[in-house]
Parts: C-alpha cells; structure tokens; sequence
C-alpha cells in the first residue's frame, strides 16, 4: 500500500523576508503543490524567495470544498504545504478545516516553525508572559464586541487581541469602558523597518486618541484585583504555623487565614506549601 503524504503548514513573514528558515525553502522544494489563501500573495513571496512551485487558492470560503482535493492528493502519497498570506496558517487565518480534515483520515499534520505577529507582540510587550489569552479580532460591531468583553474582562491573565487600523480607536473605546483603565501595549509594524512598541495606559490613549498606521496587535494587562492586599508571606506563614500548633488541620488553617485576611485560598496554599 502507498503510504500517506504529509501536510506541512508553513508559516510565512509578516514583513521581513529574512525570517523565511532554510527549513521552510527546503520544504517547498519538496512538496508537489502549494495550497494557498492567495495565489498572487504566495507566488509573490515564491518569485522573492527565487521558487517556482504550483500554487492552487484555498481561502477561508472554499476551505471545506478544496480540503477533498487535498486530502486526495495526500492519500496518493503527496507532500502538499499549506501557506497563508502572512503568519501561521490557522491563526486568525485559514487553515484549520484542513488540519481537521487531515486527522479525520489519518494524514500526518507538520507545521514549520516561523513568524507570527502575536508571540513578538507579546514578548516585546513588558507584560506578564507567563499566563495569556490569545483572542485574534474582536467582532467589528461595538455591540458584539463589548458582549465579548464582558466575556473576557474577570480574567487575570494578559489578553491579546489583533486589531485593523480603521478600526482600533473604536475597540480601544470599548475596551476602556468594559476592562477599566489597565496598561496596554500596541505592537505597530512587527519586523518592519518601522516597528514600533507604545507602552501606555488605555485611559491615555483614549483620551489621547491618535491615527494607528499599519498592522497592530494590542496587548493588554489582565485584571488586576484591587481587592487583594500585597501578601506578606512570612507573616501569613507564621500565622499559618500557629494555627497549625493550635490543632487546625492544614485546610482549616487556609480557609480561617482566608476569611480573616481577604486572600483567595489559592494565594496562600502558595506560601504555605
Ligand atoms: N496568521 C497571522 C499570524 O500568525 O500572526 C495573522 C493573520 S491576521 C489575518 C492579520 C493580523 O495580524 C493583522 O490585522 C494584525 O493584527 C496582525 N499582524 C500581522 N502582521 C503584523 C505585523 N507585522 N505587525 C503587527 N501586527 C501584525
């Protein structure tokens, strides 16, 4: 029996040819075709990159008719690569049906390495990096878009959104009212000549409102919780021992420090643990 091919997702630049990897060239060497969400992007960057290499559209309206094409050439034993206009493919971008599909029948799925906008915006960003929510657009009507803010605004973690220039002094409006005023940073132009980083406050650029040019990822602190005082963590340990000595059980002593203090239980399982 033949054996299957392999889809590889390739992820092209988002503005600076150089971050194409000896890895991504040798792939596309290799594959039979390229399926693509623009063949005039795709074969654009392959005449920059000195390929030549068939290039067949599948965009986000015909992803789920042209995946039985590709399926079909993977199961005759193919390598086909799938390349988006900018990015991954699948992140904001279409892809995914076919990454379904693919393990539907039992085709390895391979995505190559390379450059995204969100994972530079969040790294440049000076916010936390350690917990994050990756949220693509936002909906276009503010109506939606603050239904889906509320959705998102008890959540403590950093919230990475993409943004159109057209449209972001609407959004950082919204996003003012429904989240309150945080820090935000606006990553303009990643990997371009004229990158930029604005680390500011969501009140002052709303208030300070200013014409965003090119293409923009914004993100934003998670909620900071007023409510929770700055832990001091020898003296919740030592009253954490002396409940301890006076007979409590661990659990008990968590919930009574808890109550008495005002600190989520989980804060001072950290300290005490
Ligand atoms: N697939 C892409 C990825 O992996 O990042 C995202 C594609 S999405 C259709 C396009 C959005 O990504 C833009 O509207 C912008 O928010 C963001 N983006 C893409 N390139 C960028 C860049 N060079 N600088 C800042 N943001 C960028």
């Amino acid at each position: 029996m033949q054996n299957k091919g392999i889809l590889y997702l390739i992820p092209t630049p988002i503005g600076n040819l150089k971050e194409v990897s000896p890895r991504i060239l040798s792939t596309i060497d290799e594959v039979s075709c390229i399926f693509c969400e623009d063949t005039r992007n795709t074969q654009k960057l392959l005449n920059l990159l000195g390929k030549n290499k068939k290039t067949i559209s599948c965009h986000e309206h015909n992803e789920k008719i042209m995946s039985s094409k590709v399926i079909e050439l993977l199961e005759n034993g193919e390598n086909i690569a799938y390349m988006s206009d900018a990015g991954y493919p699948a992140i904001s971008d279409p892809g995914s049906i076919l990454v379904k599909e693919c393990i539907k029948n039992d085709i390895k799925v391979t995505p190559l390495s390379g450059p995204n906008a969100f994972i530079n915006a969040l790294v440049g960003s000076n916010q936390d990096t350690s917990h994050f929510i990756f949220y693509g657009f936002l909906n276009s009507k503010s109506s939606e878009r603050k239904k889906e803010l509320e959705s998102l605004k008890n959540y403590s973690f950093t919230i990475i959104f993409y943004e159109a220039p057209h449209r972001i002094n609407d959004s950082l409006k919204d996003i003012y009212e429904i989240f309150g005023n945080r820090n935000i940073t606006i990553a303009r132009e990643l990997t371009k000549l004229n990158e930029e980083f604005i680390y500011s406050t969501l009140e002052n650029l709303v208030t300070n409102q200013r014409e965003y040019k090119g293409e923009l990822v914004l993100v934003i602190e998670g909620k900071i919780n007023k409510n929770e005082p700055k832990l001091d963590h020898e003296f919740i340990k030592d009253k954490y021992d002396e409940l301890l000595k006076s007979n409590f059980s661990s659990k008990d002593a968590i919930n009574i420090l808890s109550i008495i203090y005002k600190i989520n239980k989980n804060s001072i399982k950290k300290i005490v643990y």
